[in-house]
Parts: structure tokens; sequence; C-alpha cells
């Protein structure tokens, strides 16, 4: 039976950071993955935000996109389309999570390709069962993603209603425009993000909303109609965390001997779905909570910075899919007002950086207004027409 002070659960974005961080502190680290570096079903969006965080990401020479262009499509087909200020980096989840696994093990954490099957024990003294032995660890961390086995065995069960499913397609291809379809009576949207030789291609929606096939169906279609060839292509589908504000408001992330980060904390955008900066951003969190000394930190820094911003989107999320606004839908306002207005389009693209934050959003949207309600009366304030297929797709 081997003994470390830290066990990890999850190599993913989440636990590789984790792992590094503490390992390039001295302390001794065990991390399991079960297939270590995967192409896990994922867009592989990375923010400004994100890249500012962890320049080593934009450093790296790995196989990864960086996008400018964006192109935003109402529910009826209206469409916007803009410059992003700072690029959209769109990784390969296999480069990525590679990328961030070799760095833990450089830093001294040990890695295991195991299975994690069983947790039991306390603080102190966790008993690990894996596919491959027995392991005993002080605390444990648990990295495990969104469908992390482990999470009912110290707090409840997710809820359906704060999940999201997904369907989408690896396509070869290459585009250099990166595509939001939002859509008629779902949560949710339709993506393309391109990567260097392929895209990925998906749809969101909440869970219990409708079907995968129903999912798959409407995506297929939607390819179909805009000139994405499938052939070669490769189908995957995953859950999402979209926690409602409650949840966030009553969830724990820490307790006695062990921490969550990532998705199998829940920490993602309930709105855009943005989950890679968090795990990295919690990871960070923990470890320094940990090499602190004082895994409670995590709670509060996390709550403060993290938790609070998430409750936000959750707060708004409905009313952005459903609500309406002057009489129509809030997606064909937005859409049309992107199309329209400079500082919408700023807005946007400080959004898809993660740089405007939900706190904030309000204001900004009220400032705007003046010069919105000028265009208004100088008659521009028409709404834009559907949009031919796209011709930057090859
Ligand atoms: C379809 C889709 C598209 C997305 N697009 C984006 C996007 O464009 N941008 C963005 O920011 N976010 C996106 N996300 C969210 C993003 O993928 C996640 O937030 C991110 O992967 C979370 O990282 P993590 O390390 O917490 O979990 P994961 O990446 O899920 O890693 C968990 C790891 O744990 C391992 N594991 C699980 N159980 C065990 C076990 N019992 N034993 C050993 N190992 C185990 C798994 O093998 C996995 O490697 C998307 C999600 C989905 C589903």
């Amino acid at each position: 039976m081997i003994h470390f002070p830290i066990a990890i659960v999850g190599g993913g974005p989440a636990g590789a950071l984790a792992g590094e961080l503490l390992a390039a502190s001295g302390k001794k680290v065990l991390l399991f993955d079960e297939k270590l570096a995967w192409e896990k079903p994922c867009g592989g969006g990375l923010t400004h935000k994100a890249l500012a965080q962890y320049p080593f990401l934009s450093e790296a020479r790995t196989d990864s996109n960086f996008i400018r262009q964006c192109e935003l499509r109402s529910p009826s087909g209206r469409s916007a389309r803009f410059e992003l200020r700072h690029p959209l980096a769109i990784f390969s989840r296999l480069e990525l999570n590679g990328l961030l696994l070799e760095r833990a093990r450089r830093s001294g954490a040990q890695l295991r390709k195991e299975r994690v099957t069983k947790v039991a024990g306390e603080n102190g003294a966790w008993q690990l069962t894996t596919t491959y032995g027995e392991y005993r660890a002080g605390h444990l961390v648990l990295a495990a993603g969104a469908r992390n086995p482990f999470r009912a065995q110290f707090l409840s069960a997710i809820s359906p209603d704060d999940l999201m499913v997904t369907a989408g397609y690896f396509i070869p291809g290459q585009s250099s425009l990166v595509q939001i379809q939002f859509l008629k009576e779902i949560t949710g949207y339709i993506w393309v993000f391109p990567r260097p030789d392929h895209l990925s291609a998906g749809i969101a929606a909440k869970m219990g909303e409708t079907t995968t096939a129903e999912l798959r169906r409407r995506l297929e279609l939607w390819l179909g109609e805009n000139h994405f060839n499938l052939e070669g292509a490769r189908f995957y589908s995953h859950i999402l965390p979209a926690f409602r504000s409650q949840t966030l408001e009553e969830m724990e992330v820490c307790g006695d001997g062990w921490t969550m980060i990532g998705d199998s904390a829940g920490l993602v955008d309930p709105i855009t779905g943005e989950g890679l900066y968090y795990a990295l951003r919690s990871a960070e969190l923990c470890a320094g909570a940990l090499l602190a000394g004082d895994p409670t930190q995590y709670r509060v820094q996390l709550g403060e910075e993290v938790i609070s911003e998430l409750k936000l989107a959750a707060r708004v999320s409905q009313r952005f899919y459903t609500g309406q606004i002057f009489g129509e839908s809030i997606l064909e306002r937005m859409v049309a007002l992107t199309e329209q207005s400079e500082s919408i389009r700023g807005l946007m693209s400080d959004l898809f950086a993660g740089m405007q934050s939900y706190r904030d959003l309000r204001s900004r949207l009220l400032r705007a207004i003046p010069s919105l309600m000028l265009s208004g009366l100088n008659g521009s304030m028409r709404l834009p027409s559907r949009r031919a297929p796209l011709s930057n797709y090859s």
C-alpha cells in the first residue's frame, strides 16, 4: 500500500494543473486518470482571460487555433459577424490535456493511468482502490469531471435540472470563423469551433428539454443546411454542469480532508458552457489553499471570485434564452443589435474574451442605450435579414 500526502482523482485540466502546482511546491502528489490525455468531448475554446492568467497555454507550441472572426445567428436566422478584439484559442483536448499532464509530470507529480473504483476512509487516511491496486492518501482532490462517480459520497447527487446534454461531431476540415446558432425552444445553442485540422461542432440543451437523439437530429440538419460534410466525422456526446443559482448557493466544494475542483464541483458558466477557465482557476485556488495549510481558504476564495459570478449567470440564464425585450425575444434583439451597433459588438467581443463580467453587464448595456436610441431615431434600427450560407468553410 503506497501512501501519498495528496491524491488527485482525474487528470483533466483541473486535476492536471492542481497536480503541477502542488508538486512544483514540493508536495508529493499522486494523480490518477483512467485515460490520461484524451480527446474529451469539448469545443476546446479558451478565452483571452484564461490565456492571460495561464500564458504558457498560448506560448506552448501545441495544436491550437487562434480565431478572430465570430458569427452569431438568431433562432429566426438573422446573423451578425464581428471581429473578436482578443482571439479565442481553440485547442484539441488531446493536446491541451497532454500539455497540462506533461507539466504536472515534469513538476514531480506521479501520474497513474488507472481508474479509481472506490474511495473510503477519512481525512488523513483515505484508501483508494483502482483497477490496479490500493493506495493511501492524506488529502483527496476530486477532479473527475461532470460524471464524477464519487460526488454522491461527499455531497448530494447532481439533479438533472443542473445539467445540460450535448451532442457533437469532430468534423474534418478547416475554418477561420467561430459560429454560434441560437435555437427555438432550446435553452442552449449550436456551435462550430474550428481547430487546426478539424472542427468541433455541437449542440447543447438543458437536460430533460429534449432527447440526445433529437439534439443529434437537429445538429445534423443544421450542419447539412450549412454545407458541412459529415463524411469521416466522429460523433460525441457528454453532459455539462449548468448549476442553478440555488444549487450554487447551497453547495460545498470542500470538507474534512477533501476538495472538489472543475466540472466535478459544477464550475461551468450556465449560459455559455465555458468550463475550462473555471477548471484551471479552481485548481489554482485549491493548490494555493492546500499549500497554505488551510483548505477552507479555497471555499472562501472560490465563493468570492468564481461562484458569485456563476450565480449571476445562473440567475439570468433562463431569461437570456427565453425572455423578451420590447416585444421580441432577447436572442433576436441581441443579434440585431450586434449587427447594428459598434458598442454592442465591442461588448460581445469582451464577452467572448471572458473580460466582461455579468456583474457589470447591465450597467454597460445601460451606458450603450443612448447611442442605440440615436441609431433608432436615425432610422437605422432595422433588423438584419437572413444571411446566405457561409463561404469561409472549406
Ligand atoms: C460538448 C462540450 C463542449 C464544451 N466546450 C467548451 C469550450 O469550448 N470551452 C470551455 O471553456 N469549456 C467547454 N466545455 C466544458 C469543459 O469541457 C469542462 O469544463 C472541462 O473539461 C472541465 O475540466 P475538468 O478537469 O474539471 O474535467 P474533465 O476535463 O472532464 O476531466 C476529468 C478527468 O477525470 C477522469 N476520470 C473520471 N473519473 C475517473 C475515475 N474514476 N478514475 C480516474 N480518472 C477518472 C477522466 O478520464 C477525465 O480525464 C465543454 C463541455 C462539453 C461537454
